[in-house]
């Protein structure tokens, strides 16, 4: 498939410490296939992979300093297309509000979310990463115009 007809996403990047091996690994495997999309990342994270792979990378603050809540902010606005998020499932985080926060809105903007390395292999081997895929995108107007019962 000749490289104009791939659509051009916006791909985040986010491992917690004991995952960033894992991440960096796979982004190295899959280097060539992420190369044409804009990459986007949490702060160490980010830093590690343009260190390590020579890749740009978008790199937001910290994820314990604000960096889940500005991809997650970057989701609500629909400027992210894929959320790769390797956490940690053993470890307690301090910043386990936001971790709730940006998989939530990953939910419900419909984004696809791999959190560990076998579902990141399904999301970037597949068909629909290089088709113009439009995924639904759910409508919330009756939840604005609910009626809010204010007492
Ligand atoms: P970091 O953040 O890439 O800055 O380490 C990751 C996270 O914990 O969200």
């Amino acid at each position: 498939m000749p490289k104009e007809s791939i659509k051009k996403m916006n791909i985040a990047l986010v491992a917690h410490d004991h995952k960033k091996n894992d991440l960096i690994e796979w982004v190295k495997f899959n280097k060539g296939t992420l190369q044409p999309h804009e990459l986007y990342a949490t702060g160490t994270t980010g830093k590690l992979l343009a260190k390590e792979l020579k890749i740009p990378v978008n790199a937001m603050q910290s994820g314990p300093l604000g960096g889940d809540l500005q991809i997650g902010a970057m989701i609500s606005e629909g400027k992210i297309d894929i959320l790769i998020f390797f956490w940690d499932p053993l470890e307690a985080q301090p910043h386990d509000p936001d971790i709730k926060a940006l998989l939530r809105i990953a939910a419900v903007w419909n984004i696809p979310v791999a959190c560990n390395r076998a579902s990141a292999d399904y999301i970037i081997s597949s068909s629909l990463m290089k088709e113009k895929y439009e995924r639904v995108l759910p409508n919330y107007d009756d939840y604005r115009e609910r009626v809010v019962n204010r007492g």
